[in-house]
């Protein structure tokens, strides 16, 4: 069922979007010729395009729709709020009910005394809500001059200006002149990559340590915070050592920073435990958070801050001159509350945690036996699989950097599964809601693309061992 009314067919509607639709990450010259693939339904954890294809969403979206596709009790929420007060605002000393719930009901789930929530559209918003958010905490507390955040090298933290200077993506920084001034950024623990023959834990920890050398390389003074996902996403899934985030905690106290995390994607269950920082067993100063708190139904996000940042904030900050038309709106906020009471109800994350992430990770590392696999890596329900030409190697295709993560994705489009490449890297992130047997069918197609892949690069010669 769709809701446009005499759906077109499929070539007009490529055409016509080709025509008149830019697109976020899209090559939209190649759009002509390629056309795009229209999504028009969606049941659990398939979605199904124009063409009638059902398709395993591995990505559940864009990591962000947690507790699947079809819940109609999400949408009965938005619209009741949409017809009781669809609209107002929280500037001015003004609230309503669902913002207040909901604000209320994240106090309860976040770590520690993360107890405050400024509301936005999105986590590009809230990255950039962070950037002025640290700078007037320190401000406020008589310490201009220590307005620095430091952050990582391929991290993603949203496309606005702020948002993509945080991140560490070059291609990002490469269009507009980015980053802006008072950004800078460090390695990542990306121990595949480039951790080479160091241990993982060595590794781990000499890449936090780079944080305590950037500290002292801009003086402490300078340094307002440092903001990183507990797990990258978008850069490929990089589970950092078991050793880098007690260090990086260790970092912030003694150096008197604000550490910021990303929860954007690790948050609402997505690692197994409420927030990727109740993983990696730490409590963050401040909290961006968006994507699963309403399971993408519908847009919002939010910046949570403990109870000395919000304390400073109340008591000393006077008016923060910042805001969004849509921080707290009405009906996203309904959405939100209507999801979390699902994955309470449903006791989602207990579930993830318990029994289907551990099956997943099991068959997942299995995949770290093909051949074309140089490690299979997953924290909870998000994973990578890094494909080269060599595994004792690590290797990289070289000269044909990208093209081999393009061809398995095609492949795993035709087999009925949604993966994405990030590189030479297979990424998922599936609805936290998958069966155990749609793990099993989602391992099967993955392996099944992984052996057509092998056969294309094999038939290319790109295999060096
Ligand atoms: C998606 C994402 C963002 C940006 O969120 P938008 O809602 O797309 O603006 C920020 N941080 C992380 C870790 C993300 O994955």
């Amino acid at each position: 069922m769709s809701y446009i009314p005499n759906l077109p067919s499929t070539a007009e509607m490529q055409q016509m979007d080709a025509a008149h639709h830019l697109h976020p990450f899209t090559d939209g010259g190649s759009l002509k010729d390629k056309g795009v693939r229209v999504m028009t339904a969606a049941d659990g954890i398939f979605v199904t395009d124009s063409d009638g294809n059902r398709l395993l969403d591995g990505m559940a979206g864009l990591w962000c729709v947690n507790v699947g596709y079809g819940r109609t009790e999400i949408a009965e929420a938005a619209a009741r709020q949409m017809m009781q007060l669809p609209y107002y605002n929280t500037f001015f000393q003004t609230s309503h009910p669902p913002a207040i719930a909901l604000a209320e009901k994240l106090a309860e789930l976040a770590p520690g005394t993360l107890n405050s929530t400024f509301f936005t559209g999105s986590g590009s918003e809230s990255a950039d809500t962070i950037i002025r958010l640290v700078r007037h905490y320190w401000t406020s507390l008589g310490k201009p001059t220590k307005s620095g955040v430091i952050s990582r090298k391929n991290a993603y933290h949203g496309s606005t200006i702020g948002g993509a200077s945080l991140g560490g993506m070059s291609a990002m920084h490469e269009q507009g002149g980015l980053p802006i001034p008072g950004i800078t950024h460090i390695d990542q623990p990306y121990w595949y990559a480039e951790g080479g023959s160091s241990e993982p834990d060595r590794f781990g920890l000499e890449c936090a340590r780079a944080l305590e050398q950037e500290i002292d390389r801009l003086g402490e003074d300078n340094v307002a915070a440092f903001m990183a996902e507990p797990i990258q996403g978008a850069g490929g899934v990089i589970v950092p050592p078991e050793t880098y985030w007690p260090e990086i905690v260790r970092i912030c106290k003694a150096r008197n920073i604000l550490l910021v995390a990303d929860e954007v994607i690790c948050g609402f269950g997505r690692t197994g435990n409420w927030f990727g920082s109740n993983t990696y067993g730490f409590e963050p100063d401040v909290m961006s958070i968006a994507k699963g708190l309403s399971s993408g139904y519908l847009p919002i996000g939010g910046v949570m801050v403990s109870d000395r940042v919000a304390q400073v904030l109340n008591e000393k900050g006077g008016e923060f001159a910042h805001g969004y038309t849509y921080s707290g709106h009405p009906a996203s906020c309904a959405a939100a509350l209507e999801n979390l009471r699902i994955m309470q109800d449903e006791n989602i994350v207990d579930r993830v945690g318990e029994t289907t992430a551990p099956y997943l990770e099991k068959h997942w590392k299995e995949l770290g036996d093909h051949p074309l696999v140089g490690e299979a890596r997953i924290m909870g329900m998000m994973g990578a699989i890094e494909m080269t030409p060599d595994k004792a190697k690590r290797a990289g295709f070289d000269g044909h950097e990208g093209e081999v993560g393009l061809i398995c994705r095609e492949h795993c489009l035709a087999n009925g599964i949604i993966l994405r490449c990030v590189r030479d890297c297979m990424i998922m992130s599936p609805p936290l809601v998958i069966s155990l047997g749609e793990i099993d069918q989602m391992i099967d197609l993955t392996r099944k693309s992984l052996d057509q892949t092998l056969e294309d690069v094999q038939s290319n010669g790109w295999l060096t061992h």
